[in-house]
C-alpha cells in the first residue's frame, strides 16, 4: 500500500524515506525486490500459510521493509514481489521525528472490527499513481505470528487499520481497486496495462 496524495499521506510518504536510513542502517546486505504491477495473476492468487519462522523467511522480511521504504509505501504484501506466502510488513509512522515502527506479520488475520468505518484515499505500489476513496472498518484487532515465533495481538486504528487491511487483502488476492465501481476499476486496469507496455519498451 502507498499513502494517498492527501497531506496525511504525502507526510507518511516523506517519513517512510527518513525511516528508512534510521531502521535499516544496522542491517546489512538487504535488497530491494521488482514489485509487481497490476494485471499480474500472482496479485489474484491467495497466498499460503506459514508453517515456521526460517532464515529464509527473516532475510524476506528485510528485503521487504527496504523494498517498502525504498518505493516508499507503507505498506507491503509477499503476493507484491511474486512470494505467494502469508507475510506482509508496515510501517504507518507519519509524524517526523517520531521513531520507525517496522512490522512484520506473519499468517496475519483480522479478529475483530469495529462498526464505525473510516475512508481513507488508498494507493498500492502495486498500482502506482492511482488513488481512490476505499470504506474499511476504522479500527480493527489483528493476530500474527511474530519473527519471535510468538502469537501477537493488537488493536489499530486509523491509517494503521487501513494499512493492515490493505496488506492482508493482497494476501487473499484482493486489491483495493475490487472495492470500486466496475467502470472505475477497468478505467485504472487500462493505465496500468498502458504503464507497463510503456515499461516492457524500456
Ligand atoms: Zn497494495
Amino acid at each position: 500500500m502507498l499513502a494517498a496524495p492527501t497531506v496525511i499521506a504525502s507526510r507518511a510518504i516523506a517519513c517512510g524515506v527518513i525511516a528508512s536510513k534510521a531502521a535499516m542502517s544496522y542491517v546489512p546486505h538487504m535488497s530491494i525486490l521488482p514489485i509487481l504491477i497490476h494485471p499480474d495473476p500472482r496479485l489474484k492468487k491467495v497466498a499460503e500459510p506459514i508453517e515456521a519462522v526460517t532464515d529464509k523467511l527473516r532475510k524476506l522480511a528485510d528485503d521487504m521493509l527496504e523494498t517498502m521504504y525504498d518505493a516508499p509505501g507503507i505498506g507491503l504484501a509477499a503476493n507484491q514481489i511474486g512470494v505467494l506466502q502469508r507475510i506482509i510488513v508496515l510501517d504507518c509512522v507519519k509524524e517526523e521525528g517520531e521513531e520507525p515502527r517496522p512490522l512484520v506479520m506473519m499468517n496475519p488475520e483480522v479478529i475483530a472490527e469495529s462498526d464505525d468505518v473510516g475512508v481513507y484515499d488508498e494507493g498500492c505500489l502495486s498500482i502506482p499513481e492511482q488513488y481512490a476513496e476505499v470504506e474499511r472498518p476504522a479500527v480493527v484487532t489483528v493476530r500474527w505470528l511474530g519473527l519471535d515465533g510468538q502469537t501477537h495481538e493488537e488493536e489499530f486504528d486509523g491509517l494503521w487499520a487501513t494499512c493492515v487491511q490493505h496488506e492482508i487483502d493482497h494476501l487473499d488476492g484482493k486489491l483495493f481497486i475490487d472495492y470500486l465501481r466496475p467502470l472505475k476499476r477497468q478505467m485504472i486496469t487500462r493505465k496500468m496495462q498502458k504503464l507497463k507496455r510503456e515499461l516492457a519498451r524500456g
